[in-house]
Protein backbone atom coordinates (compact mmCIF):
# COMPACT_ATOMS: atom_id res chain seq x y z
CA UNK A 1 0.00 0.00 0.00
CA UNK A 2 1.18 3.53 -0.62
CA UNK A 3 1.93 5.49 1.67
CA UNK A 4 -1.49 7.43 2.78
CA UNK A 5 -2.26 11.03 3.64
CA UNK A 6 -5.57 12.49 5.01
CA UNK A 7 -6.84 15.91 4.15
CA UNK A 8 -10.06 17.16 4.78
CA UNK A 9 -11.05 18.94 1.75
CA UNK A 10 -12.90 16.92 -1.48
CA UNK A 11 -11.13 16.03 -3.98
CA UNK A 12 -11.65 14.36 -7.45
CA UNK A 13 -8.93 13.54 -10.10
CA UNK A 14 -6.71 16.34 -11.66
CA UNK A 15 -3.63 18.28 -9.71
CA UNK A 16 -3.95 18.94 -5.63
CA UNK A 17 -2.21 20.65 -3.92
CA UNK A 18 -0.97 19.32 -0.57
CA UNK A 19 0.51 21.70 2.35
CA UNK A 20 0.42 21.68 6.78
CA UNK A 21 1.21 19.17 8.42
CA UNK A 22 0.41 16.40 6.27
CA UNK A 23 3.16 18.28 3.56
CA UNK A 24 5.65 18.08 6.18
CA UNK A 25 5.53 14.49 6.67
CA UNK A 26 5.44 13.63 3.38
CA UNK A 27 8.74 16.06 2.69
CA UNK A 28 10.54 15.86 5.89
CA UNK A 29 9.63 12.55 7.10
CA UNK A 30 8.43 10.12 4.54
CA UNK A 31 10.91 11.85 2.21
CA UNK A 32 8.90 11.16 -0.65
CA UNK A 33 10.09 13.23 -3.96
CA UNK A 34 8.65 13.59 -7.45
CA UNK A 35 7.85 11.16 -9.64
CA UNK A 36 6.84 8.91 -6.07
CA UNK A 37 3.18 7.23 -5.64
CA UNK A 38 1.13 8.67 -2.64
CA UNK A 39 -2.53 7.75 -1.88
CA UNK A 40 -5.19 10.21 -0.22
CA UNK A 41 -8.31 10.05 1.62
CA UNK A 42 -10.74 12.20 2.43
CA UNK A 43 -13.31 9.88 4.74
CA UNK A 44 -15.53 9.80 2.31
CA UNK A 45 -15.13 5.94 1.61
CA UNK A 46 -12.77 6.66 -1.56
CA UNK A 47 -9.25 6.52 -1.79
CA UNK A 48 -7.33 8.86 -4.20
CA UNK A 49 -4.08 7.45 -6.08
CA UNK A 50 -1.51 10.52 -6.85
CA UNK A 51 1.84 11.12 -8.14
CA UNK A 52 4.08 13.69 -6.70
CA UNK A 53 4.88 16.28 -9.28
CA UNK A 54 6.77 18.92 -7.18
CA UNK A 55 7.99 18.95 -3.22
CA UNK A 56 8.64 22.92 -2.40
CA UNK A 57 9.17 23.62 1.39
CA UNK A 58 5.68 24.20 2.55
CA UNK A 59 3.86 22.58 -0.11
CA UNK A 60 3.28 19.62 -2.07
CA UNK A 61 1.97 19.62 -5.60
CA UNK A 62 0.40 15.88 -6.42
CA UNK A 63 -1.54 14.99 -9.66
CA UNK A 64 -4.82 12.81 -8.41
CA UNK A 65 -4.59 9.97 -10.97
CA UNK A 66 -7.53 7.91 -10.27
CA UNK A 67 -10.60 7.36 -7.43
CA UNK A 68 -10.82 3.73 -5.65
CA UNK A 69 -13.44 2.33 -3.11
CA UNK A 70 -11.60 -0.99 -1.92
CA UNK A 71 -13.93 -3.06 0.43
CA UNK A 72 -12.59 -2.18 3.89
CA UNK A 73 -15.54 -1.83 6.01
CA UNK A 74 -17.65 -4.14 8.10
CA UNK A 75 -20.64 -5.83 6.31
CA UNK A 76 -23.13 -3.96 9.46
CA UNK A 77 -22.97 -1.12 11.55
CA UNK A 78 -20.90 -1.74 15.03
CA UNK A 79 -21.49 0.65 17.20
CA UNK A 80 -18.82 0.50 20.50
CA UNK A 81 -19.76 2.47 23.80
CA UNK A 82 -17.19 2.51 26.53
CA UNK A 83 -16.20 5.00 29.16
CA UNK A 84 -13.03 5.97 27.82
CA UNK A 85 -9.86 4.45 29.90
CA UNK A 86 -7.19 7.18 31.18
CA UNK A 87 -4.39 8.11 29.64
CA UNK A 88 -2.04 6.12 26.67
CA UNK A 89 -5.27 3.45 27.04
CA UNK A 90 -8.21 5.43 25.29
CA UNK A 91 -5.40 6.29 22.64
CA UNK A 92 -5.17 2.69 22.20
CA UNK A 93 -8.81 2.05 22.70
CA UNK A 94 -9.87 4.33 19.80
CA UNK A 95 -6.81 2.96 17.18
CA UNK A 96 -7.35 -0.70 17.85
CA UNK A 97 -11.55 0.24 17.02
CA UNK A 98 -10.50 2.11 14.23
CA UNK A 99 -8.61 -0.84 13.09
CA UNK A 100 -11.30 -3.75 13.47
CA UNK A 101 -13.77 -1.38 11.47
CA UNK A 102 -15.77 -0.20 14.16
CA UNK A 103 -18.44 2.28 12.79
CA UNK A 104 -18.76 4.75 15.96
CA UNK A 105 -17.57 4.65 19.30
CA UNK A 106 -19.32 5.99 22.10
CA UNK A 107 -17.94 7.59 25.50
CA UNK A 108 -19.80 6.63 28.00
CA UNK A 109 -20.71 8.21 31.21
CA UNK A 110 -21.56 5.49 33.88
CA UNK A 111 -21.88 5.74 37.91
CA UNK A 112 -19.06 4.64 38.61
CA UNK A 113 -16.87 6.31 35.92
CA UNK A 114 -14.54 8.67 36.58
CA UNK A 115 -13.52 11.03 33.74
CA UNK A 116 -11.00 12.21 32.92
CA UNK A 117 -11.38 15.66 30.63
CA UNK A 118 -7.93 15.44 29.06
CA UNK A 119 -8.36 11.74 27.17
CA UNK A 120 -12.17 13.16 26.51
CA UNK A 121 -11.29 15.69 24.33
CA UNK A 122 -12.85 14.72 20.52
CA UNK A 123 -10.25 16.60 18.71
CA UNK A 124 -7.56 14.40 20.33
CA UNK A 125 -9.61 11.06 19.54
CA UNK A 126 -10.21 12.09 16.49
CA UNK A 127 -6.87 12.53 15.12
CA UNK A 128 -6.05 9.02 16.53
CA UNK A 129 -8.92 7.91 14.21
CA UNK A 130 -7.52 9.16 11.33
CA UNK A 131 -3.60 8.19 12.55
CA UNK A 132 -5.18 4.61 12.54
CA UNK A 133 -7.04 4.90 9.37
CA UNK A 134 -3.75 6.20 7.37
CA UNK A 135 -2.41 3.08 8.63
CA UNK A 136 -5.03 0.14 8.23
CA UNK A 137 -6.10 1.57 5.03
CA UNK A 138 -9.92 2.65 6.07
CA UNK A 139 -11.32 5.59 4.00
CA UNK A 140 -14.08 5.70 6.04
CA UNK A 141 -13.72 7.45 9.62
CA UNK A 142 -15.19 5.83 12.89
CA UNK A 143 -17.72 8.10 14.10
CA UNK A 144 -16.28 9.67 17.95
CA UNK A 145 -19.89 10.25 19.37
CA UNK A 146 -20.66 13.29 22.04
CA UNK A 147 -20.37 11.47 26.31
CA UNK A 148 -23.30 10.05 26.56
CA UNK A 149 -25.14 8.64 30.41
CA UNK A 150 -25.78 5.38 30.21
CA UNK A 151 -29.12 5.78 31.33
CA UNK A 152 -30.08 7.62 28.02
CA UNK A 153 -27.87 4.84 25.91
CA UNK A 154 -29.51 1.52 26.95
CA UNK A 155 -32.70 3.28 25.43
CA UNK A 156 -31.33 4.22 22.43
CA UNK A 157 -32.07 1.85 19.57
CA UNK A 158 -34.88 -0.54 19.22
CA UNK A 159 -35.34 -4.20 20.10
CA UNK A 160 -34.51 -5.25 16.46
CA UNK A 161 -30.55 -4.36 17.14
CA UNK A 162 -28.61 -6.80 18.65
CA UNK A 163 -27.04 -5.22 21.36
CA UNK A 164 -24.43 -6.57 24.04
CA UNK A 165 -23.29 -5.19 27.34
CA UNK A 166 -20.26 -7.09 28.46
CA UNK A 167 -20.97 -8.03 32.53
CA UNK A 168 -18.73 -10.55 34.18
CA UNK A 169 -21.13 -11.77 36.26
CA UNK A 170 -23.54 -13.32 33.50
CA UNK A 171 -23.99 -16.79 32.93
CA UNK A 172 -24.69 -16.22 28.92
CA UNK A 173 -21.30 -16.80 27.17
CA UNK A 174 -20.37 -14.36 24.61
CA UNK A 175 -19.78 -17.26 21.97
CA UNK A 176 -23.83 -18.58 22.93
CA UNK A 177 -24.69 -14.47 21.31
CA UNK A 178 -22.85 -15.75 18.45
CA UNK A 179 -26.02 -17.15 16.45
CA UNK A 180 -27.98 -14.08 16.82
CA UNK A 181 -25.45 -11.91 15.33
CA UNK A 182 -26.87 -13.39 11.85
CA UNK A 183 -28.83 -11.00 9.46
CA UNK A 184 -28.03 -8.07 11.51
CA UNK A 185 -27.32 -4.53 10.07
CA UNK A 186 -26.28 -2.92 13.41
CA UNK A 187 -24.87 -4.10 16.34
CA UNK A 188 -24.10 -2.07 19.44
CA UNK A 189 -22.00 -2.94 22.20
CA UNK A 190 -21.34 -2.22 25.37
CA UNK A 191 -18.31 -2.20 28.23
CA UNK A 192 -18.24 -0.87 31.59
CA UNK A 193 -15.80 1.32 33.62
CA UNK A 194 -13.25 -0.24 35.84
CA UNK A 195 -15.68 -0.12 38.83
CA UNK A 196 -18.45 -2.11 36.89
CA UNK A 197 -21.47 -1.42 36.03
CA UNK A 198 -23.89 -1.54 39.20
CA UNK A 199 -26.11 -4.30 39.45
CA UNK A 200 -28.62 -1.51 38.38
CA UNK A 201 -27.70 -0.26 34.88
CA UNK A 202 -27.44 -4.13 34.24
CA UNK A 203 -30.71 -4.31 34.86
CA UNK A 204 -31.92 -1.44 33.29
CA UNK A 205 -30.15 -2.44 30.29
CA UNK A 206 -31.89 -5.79 30.35
CA UNK A 207 -35.01 -4.11 30.64
CA UNK A 208 -34.23 -2.45 27.21
CA UNK A 209 -33.48 -5.60 25.57
CA UNK A 210 -30.11 -5.97 26.18
CA UNK A 211 -28.16 -8.89 26.74
CA UNK A 212 -25.70 -9.44 28.86
CA UNK A 213 -22.90 -11.21 28.23
CA UNK A 214 -19.68 -13.39 29.89
CA UNK A 215 -16.49 -13.12 28.34
CA UNK A 216 -14.36 -15.53 29.95
CA UNK A 217 -13.01 -16.28 33.80
CA UNK A 218 -10.71 -13.09 33.95
CA UNK A 219 -11.36 -9.87 34.37
CA UNK A 220 -10.35 -7.19 31.51
CA UNK A 221 -9.35 -4.37 31.43
CA UNK A 222 -12.55 -1.62 29.72
CA UNK A 223 -9.72 -1.24 26.68
CA UNK A 224 -9.48 -5.13 26.43
CA UNK A 225 -12.81 -6.38 26.98
CA UNK A 226 -14.47 -3.51 24.49
CA UNK A 227 -11.76 -4.89 21.74
CA UNK A 228 -12.07 -9.05 22.40
CA UNK A 229 -16.01 -8.44 22.03
CA UNK A 230 -15.79 -5.55 19.10
CA UNK A 231 -13.46 -8.32 17.19
CA UNK A 232 -15.39 -11.38 18.08
CA UNK A 233 -18.81 -10.13 17.24
CA UNK A 234 -16.88 -9.13 13.84
CA UNK A 235 -15.70 -12.58 13.34
CA UNK A 236 -19.25 -14.30 14.08
CA UNK A 237 -20.66 -12.26 11.16
CA UNK A 238 -18.04 -13.47 8.82
CA UNK A 239 -19.07 -17.20 10.08
CA UNK A 240 -22.44 -17.29 10.21
CA UNK A 241 -23.49 -14.55 7.61
N1 LIG B 1 -14.32 -4.48 38.85
C1 LIG B 1 -15.31 -4.54 37.83
C2 LIG B 1 -14.70 -5.01 36.52
C3 LIG B 1 -14.62 -3.92 35.59
S1 LIG B 1 -13.78 -4.36 34.14
C4 LIG B 1 -16.43 -5.47 38.19
O1 LIG B 1 -16.26 -6.19 39.13
O2 LIG B 1 -17.47 -5.48 37.51
C5 LIG B 1 -14.47 -3.16 33.05
C6 LIG B 1 -15.58 -3.65 32.19
O3 LIG B 1 -15.06 -4.61 31.26
C7 LIG B 1 -16.74 -4.37 32.88
O4 LIG B 1 -17.71 -3.48 33.37
C8 LIG B 1 -17.29 -5.24 31.75
O5 LIG B 1 -18.14 -4.47 30.92
C9 LIG B 1 -16.03 -5.60 30.98
N2 LIG B 1 -15.47 -6.88 31.42
C10 LIG B 1 -14.24 -7.10 31.94
N3 LIG B 1 -14.03 -8.42 32.14
C11 LIG B 1 -15.16 -9.06 31.73
C12 LIG B 1 -15.55 -10.43 31.67
N4 LIG B 1 -14.78 -11.40 32.09
N5 LIG B 1 -16.79 -10.69 31.17
C13 LIG B 1 -17.61 -9.71 30.75
N6 LIG B 1 -17.28 -8.40 30.79
C14 LIG B 1 -16.07 -8.08 31.26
Amino acid sequence: MSERFYVNLPLTTGPFTLDGPEAHHLATVCRLRPGNEVCLFNGDGCEYPARIMAVARREITLEIVGVDQPPRELPFKLEVAAPLPKGDRSQFLVEKLTELGVTTFVPLACERSVFHPREGKREKLERYVIEASKQCGRNLLMQISETITWERYVGIGNVEELRIVAHPYQETTSAELAQRVKGRSAIRIAVGPEGGFTDDEVTLAKSHGWQAANLGPRILRVETAALVLAAHVADWFHVNS
